[in-house]
């Protein structure tokens, strides 16, 4: 079993390389991103709560997060078997949660991929994507506030990680394929 959290700001490449990295090593994925835009587009009080925040650039606030993190584990007994976490944690006190709730399942995080990438390059691409994806959140004043929450609430939890001697930078320009040869390598010290 192998429990993975894929880290990095908005546009650092995570849905990407997380899709290679289901393949590799047979893990569940869960983006937390997806999750909520999947209640948003369905309609749901807890939708609606969730489209208020990331419409702004907004994390949804730690406690609603983590309940919604520990249904889907729960209603997914795949996920015993090791799963990619894309998006969470996002926060110190959600990296605590998780670890938690992991501990309450007899699991762990096993290691954490840092996608790095400098602000400039996340702009260009998440600008780009926002012609595709029609996704709300990607215009420049939001993507600006979004890299501004990364930078305050989410980067600290580089620290978190290496002292807990988890954390794996990865650098995130170059190719796709380049990018995931090297988390390969990395991991390889560990699986
Ligand atoms: P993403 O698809 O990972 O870029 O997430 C899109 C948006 O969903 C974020 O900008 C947040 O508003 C919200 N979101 C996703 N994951 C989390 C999380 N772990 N904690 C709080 N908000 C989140």
């Amino acid at each position: 079993m192998f429990n993975l959290v894929i880290f990095g700001a908005p546009g650092s490449g995570k849905g990407t390389q997380s899709e290679r990295l289901i393949d590799e090593y047979g893990l569940y994925h869960i983006s937390t991103g997806e999750v909520l835009r999947d209640l948003i587009a369905r309609g749901t009080e807890l939708g609606k709560v969730a489209d208020s925040y990331i419409s702004k650039g907004n994390l949804i606030p730690d406690d609603l997060m983590v309940s919604i993190l520990a249904d889907i584990l729960d209603s997914n007994p795949e996920a015993a078997g090791g799963v990619i976490f894309d998006g969470f944690p996002r926060t110190i006190n959600q990296a605590k949660a998780l670890k938690q709730m992991l501990a309450d399942r007899g699991a762990k995080v096993h290691a954490v991929v840092g996608l790095e990438v400098e602000d400039d390059e996340l702009i260009e691409r998440l600008v780009k994507r926002g012609k595709e994806s029609g996704r709300s959140d990607d215009n420049l004043e939001t993507i600006k506030q979004r890299l501004e929450v990364y930078h305050t609430q989410t980067s600290p939890l580089k620290d978190y990680y290496v002292a807990e001697g988890k954390y794996h930078a990865i650098p995130g320009s170059g190719s796709i394929d380049s990018i995931f040869e090297s988390i390969k390598e990395s991991l390889s010290t560990i699986r």
